[in-house]
């Protein structure tokens, strides 16, 4: 299993550059990061199983293809995930919905969580946890474990932007889940930032900074 998928689409590569710029506007970002997110939608659920029903076209019955079995939950880390959110709710308009609140202990540095609200049925469904930014990794394995404890089996995340640090805890800490990123950057500078980066992705959404 590779340890993270890379995105290299052109258009997928192309809406990265954009969203990195430090003169990309909050408006502009907020719709990269949405455009971004629908495109990794795409990639992500490639392997979701289809079953072959009848259907009637305008000039004869025939057989084709449908989604089948497990339904999905899209699984937000809280704030910087919801800019993930209606992208990916753009093509999976039927996936419920969950928010992961984590912060980071100044003591112990370790991930405690304050949020969680997950669909009642979420040990059926195929998550997909959204952080854009996968740095260290804490809050990411943080979220997986909660997930596995609620009785989740199929776990995939999806950020824009991974580190190589990032990847290898998540690896290390959980080796049965997938990793999509639109990009695996050189690694974390001495404040746990991504470089090169698109510097802090919250504050890019909302405009906090
Ligand atoms: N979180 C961010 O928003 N940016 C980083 O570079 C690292 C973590």
């Amino acid at each position: 299993m590779p340890d993270a998928i890379v995105l290299d689409h052109p258009l997928v590569q192309h809406k990265l550059t954009l969203l990195r710029r430090k003169d990309t506007s909050t408006a502009a970002f907020r719709l990269l990061a949405r455009e971004l997110s629908m495109l990794m939608a795409y990639e992500l659920t490639r392997a979701l199983p289809l079953q072959i029903v009848a259907i009637e076209t305008p000039l004869e019955t025939t057989e084709a293809p449908l989604l089948a079995g497990k339904k999905l939950c899209l699984v937000s880390i809280l704030r910087a995930g919801n800019g993930m959110l209606d992208g990916m709710l753009d093509l999976l308009p039927s996936a419920r919905v969950g928010h992961v609140g984590l912060y980071r202990d100044p003591a112990t540095l370790q991930p405690v969580q304050y949020y969680l609200k997950l669909p009642e049925d979420v040990a059926d469904r195929f998550c997909i946890v959204l952080d854009p930014m996968l740095a260290t990794g804490g809050s990411v394995a943080a979220a997986v474990s909660l997930l596995q404890q609620a009785g989740v089996s199929q776990i995939s995340v999806a950020c824009l932007l991974a580190a190589p640090e990032g990847v290898r805890h998540l690896t290390e800490t959980h080796p049965d889940i997938l990793i999509y990123t639109a990009g695996l950057d050189r690694g974390l500078d001495s404040h746990g930032y991504i470089r090169p980066g698109l510097g802090d992705a919250g504050d890019r959404l909302y405009g906090t900074k």
